[in-house]
């Protein structure tokens, strides 16, 4: 495993693991699973491991993992604080101790403000007078290093690095982010002025790992012999100013896979031809994609049960791979589902597009979508399959 360093010359393995994805059964995590997992990463030197307050038995299942192996000290736990929930200084407090009992610990090694979009949340938690409140838990040690999680755009996100003195900032950064969010010039501005900048979403939510054919082909006819999620890992850890990548691993396969190429890939590897490569097949995936999600669930759950991400999905696969295969998929995977999360149900409440960092015109692209995957005839059809099978 190759290694970065924080500022306070901590040891962060290159490859993050991203607890948001362990895989679930009847909605709850499988722990055992999980635990494998994880304790198999940390075999093969990852030591950076992020969660959340909001992702559901995330922090839990990770701090009893980390307890029943007897491992905490082998690692860096980094989680957010939900700064969008918190209205008092008591509240934010009473977070803390809840994440510190559901991770089984005395400290948090990274603490980061979740989703930052605007200098604004930021402020408000001034008034609730944060600084101070870092201050404190920094000098009683329950606090390492202080972050954010940030989503809004390149400008917000400097003036967010330039409003206090952080410790770390995680930003969502792909070869088809490059210039969105808080894109390459908010990495180098991070970068320049010390503050080490660990990845979300590198492979944008499996789209770089599920490539259209055009562009699957152009990627075997390059004989680079990679497959697209080793290209899009090796794109990020080219760049001196990436710190750490975090895959949602939930697989011993991928576990192996990631690990594996996070040690051979060095800074600077990258060839003007791989750089080629990539420009090509970004093209390629532009040409189709249709909506910009990467299946962050941050707009779930809709009141009106509507399955927004698994609708996004479908509706760019539908234009990446083909009409065909993708509303079969959709039938199978949402719509005969017993709790369909068809996008008719959708009331045009609006209160998933305040949640998402991607700025999708939610319900009007629903309607597309759902226009488009589900036409008359499959409507049908679908429908007397639920019938059928007593749904
Ligand atoms: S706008 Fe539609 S999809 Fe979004 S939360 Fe409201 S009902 Fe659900
Ligand atoms: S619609 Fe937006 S918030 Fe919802 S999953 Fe997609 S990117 Fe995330």
């Amino acid at each position: 495993m190759n290694y970065a360093f924080d500022r306070n010359g901590r040891k962060i393995s290159r490859l993050g693991y991203g607890c948001m994805r362990f895989t679930r059964k009847g909605g709850m995590i499988d722990h055992r699973k999980a635990e494998k997992e994880i304790l198999h990463a940390l075999e093969l030197g990852v030591n950076y491991y992020d969660t959340a307050y909001v992702y559901p038995g995330s922090e839990k299942c990770l701090g009893r993992i980390l307890h029943d192996g007897r491992c905490r000290d082998a690692v860096s736990i980094a989680t957010k604080l939900p700064q969008y929930l918190v209205r008092t200084e008591s509240a934010m407090e009473a977070i803390f101790r809840k994440q510190l009992a559901r991770l089984r610990t005395d400290r948090i090694d990274y603490y980061l403000m979740h989703m930052f979009t605007d200098l604004s949340e930021w402020e408000r938690l001034q008034t609730l007078r944060i600084e101070e409140w870092i201050r404190r838990h920094k000098a009683g040690g329950e606090i390492g290093s202080i972050g954010f999680s940030f989503h809004g755009d390149t400008g917000t996100f400097l003036r967010i690095l330039d409003a206090y003195d952080w410790d770390l900032c995680q930003i969502q950064y792909n070869y088809l982010d490059e210039n969105s969010q808080a894109g390459r010039a908010g990495l180098q501005a991070a970068a320049a002025r010390g503050v080490p900048v660990v990845i979300m979403e590198p492979l944008r939510g499996g789209r770089l790992v599920h490539l259209p054919v055009k562009a699957r082909r152009e990627l075997e006819k390059s004989g680079k012999g990679c497959s697209p999620a080793e290209l899009g890992l090796r794109w990020l850890w080219d760049q001196p100013e990436v710190t750490c990548v975090l895959s949602g691993m939930n697989s011993l396969e991928m576990i192996d896979e990631n690990a594996r190429i996070a040690s051979q890939t060095v800074t600077g590897g990258c060839t003007a031809e791989d750089l080629a490569l990539v420009e090509r097949i970004r093209g390629i995936i532009r040409e189709r994609e249709k909506v910009p999600c990467t299946g962050c669930r941050y707009c779930m759950p809709c009141p009106h049960g509507v399955d927004i991400p698994g609708i996004f999905h479908y509706y760019n696969l539908m234009h990446m791979e083909g009409k065909g295969r993708a509303r079969i998929e959709f039938a199978r995977n949402i719509g005969l589902r017993r709790d369909a999360g068809f996008a008719s149900r959708c009331a045009g409440c609006g209160r998933c597009e305040a949640h998402c960092p991607q700025h999708i015109r939610i319900p009007e692209m629903l309607k597309q979508a759902d226009a488009d995957l589900r036409p008359l005839l499959l409507k049908i059809g679908i429908a007397a399959a639920r019938r059928f099978m007593g749904r």
